[in-house]
């Protein structure tokens, strides 16, 4: 384990220094260590001990299936960027997507395997996770070897996943601003917009709700995700002006465009880690977790 784990970081750490940047496909890092933390201090009762007993490392795994898709990892889905979205705009369908298959199997049918990669498999992938958590959480309560820390690294993974369905530009082809002339959009979002004034957004009390399916609670997310960028593409051209200049006033004015939204989409996210984890402990039957 330990140096399963050592091997990890350093594949990681080498990938940062031996790759070019990637274009962002994420909230930044740091976005999700701060997201996965709130959830944490959002869990049940019941739970919110066993999970916040190795709150560093849940806080720091929540970041791997980025490092994944930054050290060009495989997994059984086939490589992992597509596992991060869903570009749910470019699938043919007017909004509210109503009529994008949710099924994977209906879905590569419709749209042949290439197109339906191409276009993300984020709900499907979050689903993989999830039932993972729920077979951990059951193996953790009967006391299995690994059943504990697979639990906490699966939430923290779920975690990941469930947050990048709540970046507006997860679910949309111009995931970049790069269809409108607005490219390098996705980080002003998540740095100038998010970090610069994480400070000043109003964090709300955690509120757990019922998830039922977790793959339809993604397709919701990432519709509201696409219903969400155009304001944030308007709020970014009018901050940047006709000389597209990306300073501090810009960020002011971007801030004072998109801050709301971006406020929003940090609350949503917080509350569904904690409700999705949440429900994988109830459907392993809500067991003790000591
Ligand atoms: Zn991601």
């Amino acid at each position: 384990m330990h140096v399963y784990m050592r091997t990890v970081a350093v594949a990681a750490v080498l990938a940062w220094l031996v790759l070019p940047a990637p274009i962002a496909r994420a909230w930044g890092l740091d976005v999700h260590r701060r997201l996965t933390e709130r959830a944490l201090d959002g869990l049940p009762v019941e739970i919110r001990a066993f999970f916040n007993e190795q709150r560093a490392f849940m806080i720091e795994r929540s970041v791997d299936p980025d490092l994944w898709r930054i050290a060009d990892l495989r997994g059984r889905l086939g490589e992992e960027p597509p596992n991060h979205f869903l570009d749910i705009d470019d699938l043919g369908e007017p909004p509210p997507f109503t009529n994008v298959p949710r099924e994977w199997d209906a879905f590569v049918a419709r749209y042949g395997e290439k197109e339906a990669n191409i276009a993300g498999r984020l709900p499907w992938r979050t689903e993989e996770i999830y039932d993972k958590l729920v077979v951990a959480v059951r193996e953790a309560a009967e006391g299995r070897q690994y059943g504990a820390s697979n639990a906490r690294y699966l939430a923290a993974l779920l975690a990941h996943y469930v947050e990048d369905g709540h970046v507006p530009f997860h679910a949309v082809r111009n995931y970049d601003g790069q269809l409108t002339g607005q490219r390098g959009l996705h980080a002003r979002f998540e740095t100038a917009l998010i970090l610069d004034h994480w400070g000043s957004f109003a964090l709300r009390p955690v509120v757990i709700s019922p998830i039922e399916d977790i793959r339809a609670f993604m397709f919701d997310v990432l519709v509201e995700s696409a219903r969400l960028t155009p304001a944030v593409l308007d709020a970014d051209r009018e901050a940047a002006g006709p000389d597209k200049v990306y300073g501090a006033a810009y960020s002011e004015r971007f801030r004072a465009g998109a801050g709301a939204i971006a406020e929003q989409r940090v609350n949503d996210a917080i509350d569904a880690v904690a409700s999705a984890i949440t429900a994988a402990w109830r459907e392993a039957g809500s067991p003790k977790l000591r």
